[in-house]
């Protein structure tokens, strides 16, 4: 049985003052069937990871750089993230692919370091509106998989995250029957490359999750849990979505 995951990213948003909202979440939404991460900016990570010691909640960072060390300025690597006390990287999500041109091949890379560094990578793939709309969606995501997950990828270390770029942010959520046909696709994909252990991977549904849509969306065959943005910002929104996955 896969576990299921409520993952909040929160982008670029937060200060140390935010994580009294994490203090609330802990208090009072703890949930002993559900995993619940949290993917603050990096520069609370570590007061994060102190803060959740002791609590049924993982830390978790938005990217890192493929590579362990070196002259990167800016960057970090996952081995730090690691060290700061993240046990999930978030890696390709359609942001970093969009604002800093990512390619498949660098969230493949970025995957490995993290699994490497001893992180579970939550790897992002997603198709746009035009995407969408030209009915190239399944072509698209199969591309994606295949270019971003890394082969050393398992049930255990990696986490897929379905986020259709044009529900990110938007308010708009695909159909639930859109919602299965993506995930019945990863998960016969995931299959076929990596035989029986491809039933082992948790595969996310992201874009506008909030408490009202949550029940209808977790419903769906082979969606393991959500990522979510906005909606993770806050304990009193966040709360009923690991509450819907119980
Ligand atoms: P959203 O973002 O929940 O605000 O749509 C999801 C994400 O980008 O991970």
């Amino acid at each position: 049985m896969r576990r299921k995951l409520a993952a909040g990213n929160w982008k670029m948003n937060g200060t140390k003052e935010s994580l009294g909202e994490i203090e609330t979440l802990m208090a009072e939404h703890a949930s002993p069937s559900v995993d619940v991460l949290i993917c603050p900016p990096a520069t609370l990570v570590a007061t994060l990871a102190d803060k959740a010691e002791g609590h049924a909640l993982a830390v978790g960072a938005q990217d890192c750089h493929t590579n362990e060390r070196g002259a990167h300025t800016g960057d970090l690597s996952a081995p730090m993230l690691v060290d700061a006390g993240a046990s999930y990287i978030i890696t390709g999500h359609s942001e970093r692919r969009a604002d800093h041109g990512e390619s498949d091949a660098d969230v493949c890379a970025k995957s490995e370091a993290a699994i490497a560094a001893g992180a579970v990578a939550v790897i992002c793939i997603g198709e746009t509106l035009e995407e969408r709309e030209s009915g190239s969606t399944l072509d698209v995501i199969g591309g994606q998989l295949d270019g971003s997950v890394p082969d050393n990828a398992t049930g255990a270390n990696a986490v897929i995250a379905y986020e259709p770029v044009w529900a990110i942010g938007t308010g708009k959520v695909p159909t639930t029957a859109q919602i299965a046909e993506v995930h019945a696709f990863v998960r016969s994909r995931l299959a076929e490359r990596f035989g029986d252990e491809g039933s082992a991977f948790r595969i996310l549904y992201g874009g506008s999750v909030k408490a009202s849509n949550a029940d209808e969306i977790f419903a769906v065959a082979d969606v393991d849990g959500a990522l979510v943005g906005g909606a993770s910002l806050k304990a009193a929104d966040f709360g009923p979505i690991i509450t819907a996955l119980q």
